[in-house]
């Protein structure tokens, strides 16, 4: 068992420890949902009032060129690839997750034309699997979408298979894909593979390039903390960039936008992914959280990030047994992101009496209490913390109020 004076120890020779200075958390609060919204570097506060006042304000459309818009996707795609283990020409900032998976799913589907099955996770965050659905719709349900178990995964690849698409940590329960062993073993059957990099880019050290992905998707707002709505990012492996095709074919995503020719030429590379005019004021939000990272050692985030877990894992152990909380997080290091879940049949309420006492989790149903780790912000001390406030909200019934019972339409 870590001791009080383990904690501050930990806290005190703790390499990330400065980090949290440069973010904006409100006093007093424990704040565990970075993996759902990261919080705000206190730097893009006053980034973004220089862009609005004097790139919008006083610049006004020369600003395209004079501070560069016009490159901003590209530029703040470098800034992920790095954490991606990608070439900063791989990547861009785009669109949402789920519009950047409709566009590579169609690219690759359309690279693999003779085979007729997507293979993915049924526990799969659904928007990955909606948009499936719909790109299978659009095509007159010429594919089958084989959703399976993550245990059958690896059996339910065959010479059919036109695309693996996965997502390498579960929203839910935190358990973590190995991304080298499944993209070679989808690639031996001729199968492209998609990873979805929302709960990993910012989270761990991920290896694109080094796993030989061919095509990832993620999120802004999460471990990279670019705000709520913030732009997603894409990634297209080199040795696709040829032939695959967008088919949202936009005009930012042309060769020569300003050409204004009538007839679509996808232009080079990645860029070709782009379709419209981009979100300034977002992309510049998420270009500025970025920096945050700029001398960060992802290997060090994930260090912290098991110390984190393991330490929450373990003073949980006594809830578990009192209270009927489920670990449904692994509790083998190689298998886990950076989050931990418990199943309770009273989950809900229980989230949402935690959160009245200052310590911000969230909710998925049906019954997952969920706890995210951002390694940059979120201390020893305050792990620790919050397992002895979710105690007093069990011990003392807290939860049980009529007020925590009420469904929110966010949970
Ligand atoms: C958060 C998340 C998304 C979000 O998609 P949006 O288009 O930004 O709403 C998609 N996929 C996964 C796996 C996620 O965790």
């Amino acid at each position: 068992m870590t001791s009080q004076a383990d904690l501050v120890a930990l806290d005190q020779s703790d390499p990330l420890a400065p980090k949290r200075e440069e973010f904006s958390i409100p006093e007093g609060l424990i704040y565990l949902d970075g993996n759902s919204l990261g919080a705000l570097p206190k730097a893009v506060a006053q980034h973004l009032e220089r862009v609005v006042e004097e790139q919008w304000g006083r610049d006004l459309i020369t600003s395209w060129n004079k501070h560069g818009w016009i490159d901003l996707s590209a530029r703040v795609g470098g800034k992920i690839a790095r954490l991606i283990g990608a070439d900063p020409d791989e990547v861009i900032a785009a669109d949402s997750t789920s519009i950047n998976l409709f566009k590579v799913l169609l690219a690759a589907l359309k690279l693999r034309p003779e085979r007729r099955v997507i293979v993915s996770d049924i526990d799969n965050f659904p928007t990955d699997l909606y948009i499936a659905q719909g790109v299978n719709q659009l095509l007159g349900q010429s594919h089958e979408l084989r959703l399976v178990k993550k245990e059958q995964v690896e059996a339910a690849l065959d010479e059919h298979t036109a695309v693996l698409m996965l997502t390498e940590v579960d929203y839910r329960s935190g358990w973590r894909y190995d991304m080298a062993a499944l993209t070679r073993l989808a690639q031996a059957k001729g199968a492209l593979v998609i990873w979805d990099l929302a709960h990993s880019a910012g989270a761990f050290p991920v290896r694109l390039n080094a796993c030989n992905a061919d095509f990832a998707v993620g999120c802004g707002y999460k471990y990279l903390n670019g705000g709520p709505g913030a732009p997603a990012f894409l990634f297209v492996a080199r040795r696709h960039q040829g032939a695959a095709l967008p088919f949202l074919t936009g005009w930012m995503g042309h060769r020569a936008p300003f050409d204004f020719d009538p007839y679509y030429a996808p232009a080079e590379g990645v860029h070709r992914m782009k379709v419209g005019t981009p979100p300034v004021l977002s992309l510049s939000a998420l270009d500025k959280a970025l920096d945050v990272f700029a001398d960060v050692d992802m290997n060090e985030v994930r260090r912290k990030s098991l110390r984190l877990t393991d330490l929450f894992i373990e003073r949980m152990e006594p809830l578990c047994r009192r209270y009927g909380f489920e670990l449904i997080t692994p509790l083998e290091h190689e298998r886990r992101g950076s989050q931990v879940a418990y199943a309770h049949p009273e989950g809900y309420a229980i989230m949402q009496a935690l959160i009245a006492s200052g310590v911000i989790g969230d909710f998925r149903a049906p019954n997952i209490l969920r706890f995210g780790f951002t390694p940059l912000y979120v201390r020893y001390r305050d792990v620790a913390e919050a397992v002895e406030r979710l105690e007093q909200v069990m011990s003392q019934e807290l939860w049980k109020a009529e007020r925590f019972r009420e469904r929110a339409k966010v949970t």
